[in-house]
């Protein structure tokens, strides 16, 4: 069996320390000990979060909370904003329409950031707009959206901002209280290194306004509930009690390592990867706001990326991901956030090299490493 890498956006690898915490005996959801752990978990996450707001945390994977934010917020009928940039933008228009909302589908060209200027105006040409739903970061485009400009036009609204931050937290600032972030969503195998179960939501006053005359059908996901429970330090339903640990050493971590520090390193993997690209003549599919958490390549012409895909899989079991939708075969991704090191970038970039000159593409191999190597050695 070969070492199995993750370098996909999504789940990253989980670090050994966080694997052994999650070893411990299973306790109680209901003891007192795993109410202290509800306890922390709430506090360490509105570190995270870097909000005051109650932050709920539930378990499923992160489009779990994204529909939350649309079942707790609107009512049947209810317009509100999809801001359409990629795949995950596209996931806000289905889950508004299988709850039976209207989306205004405001649609941005993949690869390019949505202008707040054009929410601005949607919203002033229409105030019955009730919501803005927004990614952070578009994983599948690898652009980051301008968030504190956005909060800035939703600001004097009546509309609420939700930004699906789930591939953008821990990665970069974001910060919920000094933005007036109405609510942030995130999950947990991301930049925060855990394995896939976990979302999160962080409400904000605006947004619990709104969610007292929302009508739209919600049980598991009612934010109501969960608010009067988890701040009670429980879960309405069994919590996920390993998970929980898991979260709990990754607060520790995060704590040692400081979270400007994370970001920081995180942008150099970035900057040290699109530089091997750059070298080796590819470009980025992200043609404006190119995000630091992972990287969208688009792949040479004549070659499959599905192609590049496929190899570092088969060969040597490496997993990084191909395009979603329009951009399959066209563009792979590399992910930067989370548990990933130089030497797991410079490994990507050696094995793409390997992969494109098996697939007939002319280049010097070697150079992208070189490029990358450069980086970090001036880091
Ligand atoms: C990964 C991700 C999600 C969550 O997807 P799940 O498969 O439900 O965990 C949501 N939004 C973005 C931008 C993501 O990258």
């Amino acid at each position: 069996m070969k070492k199995v890498s993750l370098l996909a956006p999504g789940p990253t690898p989980v670090p050994p320390r966080t694997l052994l915490a999650m070893a411990q005996p299973l306790i109680h959801h209901r003891s007192s000990d795993f109410l202290e752990i509800f306890g922390r978990v709430r506090e360490g996450l509105k570190k995270i979060f870097k909000t005051n707001n109650d932050v709920l945390v539930f378990c499923s994977s992160g489009t779990g909370a994204m529909e939350s934010a649309v079942a707790n917020l609107l009512s049947p009928g209810d317009k509100a904003i999809a801001i359409r940039g990629g795949k995950f933008g596209e996931r806000w228009t289905e889950i508004l329409e299988a709850y039976g909302c209207q989306a205004v589908n405001l649609d941005v060209e993949w690869g390019y950031a949505v202008k707040p200027e054009d929410v601005a105006a949607l919203l002033k040409a229409d105030p019955s707009i009730k919501a803005v739903y927004v990614q952070a970061l578009e994983t599948s485009t690898g652009v980051a959206h301008p968030i504190k400009e956005l909060a800035q036009v939703t600001k004097d609204t009546g509309a609420v901002l939700v930004v699906d931050a789930v591939s953008a937290l821990g990665v970069y600032d974001i910060p919920t209280d000094e933005w007036g972030l109405d609510v942030v969503i995130s999950g947990s195998q991301k930049a925060l290194m855990l394995p896939p179960g976990l979302a999160f939501a962080s409400i904000g006053p605006k947004a619990l306004e709104m969610m007292k005359t929302s009508k739209c059908p919600k049980f598991y996901f009612s934010w109501a509930k969960e608010l009067k429970n988890q701040g009670a330090n429980k879960g309405t339903f069994t919590s996920p009690v390993t998970l929980f640990m898991g979260l709990l050493d990754i607060f520790e971590l995060i704590d040692e390592m400081g979270l400007d520090n994370i970001y920081k390193e995180t942008e150099i993997k970035s900057k040290a990867f699109k530089a091997a690209m750059a070298a080796l003549g590819l470009e980025l599919y992200s043609k404006e706001n190119a995000s630091t958490g992972l990287s969208a390549v688009e792949a040479p012409a004549g070659i499959d990326a599905q192609d590049v895909v496929g190899w570092l899989k088969n060969k040597y079991a490496i997993f990084i991901a191909g395009g979603q939708a329009q951009a399959k075969g066209k563009i792979f991704r590399v992910a930067h956030m989370g548990y990933i090191s130089e030497f797991d970038t410079l490994q990507a970039i050696s094995a793409i090299e390997m992969a494109l000159a098996g697939l007939g593409y002319k280049f010097e191999m070697g150079s992208g490493v070189a490029a990358a190597q450069k980086i970090f050695g001036e880091a």
